[in-house]
């Protein structure tokens, strides 16, 4: 696959971030794409924009603003709460449809600049209740994809069966750690690197770097 071309699927997150980093081993060329939605901060799109310069990956951000009239919700909106939500319940930050539009958009991307292969974080172990991060999901628009534009996309889900920890341990063996732990932004609360420490995102971060850690400091 070294000849051929990606398009990563990229917010400036840990996921997405270390999905680069996996990318940019494997594929001649990689562009990432950002969608703007009216994100709660707009640091995210400027901490995106900062790693892809720094890993010299041509960046598209597409605005997907619209997602904001659809659904507004406690990532769109500053009046809304994040929550958690209950077992089995849609967490308040939930965007129905999201990456099936998201993914959509970068297809139809990775077809205008000429990639075969489409990357994105989506990972159904920690699914927390979002139908198309699941990998049959995954599978399905893979040959709607392909049907629609009578094309041989390949969707890759590097994450799709990895715990946090499991993420670390691969941004780890990307060589990549450091410059994920440090430069990537996942908080809620739009704080960058180890982040606030409160918000759902971070403690979610923190358990699987934790977790890591701690397993690495065994061997
Ligand atoms: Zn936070």
């Amino acid at each position: 696959m070294k000849q051929e071309k990606a398009v990563v699927v990229f917010s400036g997150g840990q996921d997405s971030t270390t999905c680069l980093f996996w990318a940019k081993e494997r594929f001649a060329e990689v562009e990432a794409v950002t969608f703007n939605y009216g994100q709660r901060h707009a640091l995210e799109i400027e901490c995106a924009k900062e790693i892809a310069e720094e890993l010299g990956v041509k960046h598209h951000i597409l605005d997907m603003s619209l997602l904001n009239q659809l659904a507004p919700n406690a990532l769109t909106r500053d009046d809304i709460k994040v929550e958690e939500g209950d077992e089995g319940e849609l967490p308040s930050t939930f965007v129905p449809g999201r990456n099936l539009l998201f993914l959509s958009f970068a297809g139809v991307l990775a077809s205008q600049v000429g990639a075969k292969h489409i990357v994105t974080g989506v990972c159904e172990t920690d699914f927390s209740g979002y139908p198309d991060c699941r990998d049959i999901f995954i599978k399905s628009l893979n040959v709607t994809l392909n049907l629609s534009m009578d094309d041989s996309f390949v969707i890759h889900t590097p994450l799709m069966w990895l715990n946090k920890a499991e993420t670390w341990e691969l941004a780890d063996q990307l060589q990549a750690f450091e410059f994920v732990r440090e430069k990537t932004l996942t908080c809620y609360n739009g704080v960058i690197a180890d982040g606030c420490g409160e918000c759902p995102a971070c403690k979610l971060r923190k358990r699987g770097l934790d977790e890591y850690l701690s397993v690495k400091k065994e061997d």
